[in-house]
């Protein structure tokens, strides 16, 4: 059985390679298979691991990766890094978050099963892989294409095998997020429903290290922008893994991240629903701070009639708001958070 970790091995000091995992084939003989890329640095180090596009549509994430490791200096480089441009390619190729084979979230069904459903295969033959070696999970996302959203981090903390929640926060920063927001892995009703402990990110912590998810914007459209972002985030993240030495260009996130650094810290978070069913339209930006009283927004009905001005009792920081005005009852319409903290990150 070949393995992109067998692949690596093989590979000299300073060269790249790609290839693809084989998983198994459609029903018209197409290989389902993994894409991956492979650059090897100079020296030995660190192996970073970046998956993008677990939702298969949340296609910012994939570019970053790509030009991410691109840039790549290998003559400089300590260690390897590993690319999976797209972690869900049947639903990528549908251009969908889920695949159309079984419609399971792939992000919540790792490790996987590799005798299960389509996608669990999927999961099982990349985490196999993604188990063996690997010093940094970065996973990147995006939020839904109904939505607007500045670049945000994720986390979870692993009860059993907890990665230093600050040694989180400060990779977090480095992608210079809106906010930060520790998920809840046990059943929460502020969030969307599913197995979150299935995420790759998580189950990567379970090993013991450090992994986590950087959400770029919004799904199935680049954003040039946002894109950017999330490569001086990883070359940054680079840095701090001890694969470069720190010392190039700040701008293009080469050098080391000075010591400390602030993130914003969601305390609590929700999903704003629609009451009644019509035209939202968004009086808000992904950022703002609405003081008690101020719209998120209104619905007007199919007549144009105003139905529901939505407001909230306690300040709100918008995460995302929807630019997708059709609604129906129960809609998503802004993600927000009614909780958070500046949070001072530990100096040199
Ligand atoms: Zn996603």
């Amino acid at each position: 059985m070949t393995a992109i970790t067998d692949h690596l091995a093989r590979l000299a000091p300073a060269s790249r390679d790609k290839g693809r995992l084989p998983v198994g084939n459609t029903a018209s003989g197409a290989e389902i298979s993994l894409p991956y890329l492979l650059a090897r640095g100079r020296h030995d180090g660190p192996v970073l691991w970046v998956t993008a596009t677990v939702h298969g549509d949340e296609v910012n994430g994939t570019l970053a990766a790509l030009e991410f490791i691109r840039t790549l200096d290998l003559g400089r480089m300590r260690g390897a890094c590993i690319v999976i441009p797209t972690a869900n390619p049947l639903a990528f190729d549908a251009r969908t978050k889920t695949a159309p084979q079984d419609g399971l979230d792939i992000d919540q069904q790792f490790p996987g099963a590799a005798q299960g459903l389509t996608t669990q295969r999927v999961a099982a033959r990349l985490f196999d892989d993604v188990a063996r070696v690997g010093d940094c999970l970065i996973s990147l996302h995006t939020l839904t294409a109904h939505f607007e959203a500045l670049p945000y981090g994720v986390y979870k903390l692993h009860p059993d095998a907890p990665v230093a929640e600050d040694l989180l926060l400060r990779h977090l920063s480095f992608y210079d997020p809106s906010v930060v927001c520790l998920m809840p892995t046990v059943k929460a009703a502020d969030e969307l429903p599913g197995n979150i402990s299935g995420a790759i990110d998580y189950q990567f912590q379970a090993l013991g290290k450090p992994a986590f998810m950087v959400e770029l914007g919004a799904r199935s459209r680049i954003e040039w922008p946002y894109v950017h972002q999330g490569v001086i985030g990883l070359r940054r993240s680079a840095v701090e893994l001890g694969m470069f030495d720190g010392t190039g260009d700040d701008a293009d996130g080469w050098s080391r991240p000075a010591p400390g650094g602030r993130v914003r810290k969601v305390l609590k978070r929700r999903h704003v629903t629609a009451d009644r069913g019509g035209l939202f339209r968004a009086a808000c930006t992904p950022g703002d701070i609405l003081p008690p009283g101020q719209a998120l927004g209104v619905i007007t009905d199919i007549f144009g009639d105003i139905v529901d001005t939505v407001t909230f009792a306690e300040p709100v920081l918008v995460i995302a708001a929807r630019r997708d005005p059709v609604v129906a009852t129960g809609d998503r319409i802004g993600f927000v958070a009614t909780a958070w903290e500046e949070r001072q990150l530990p100096g040199a």
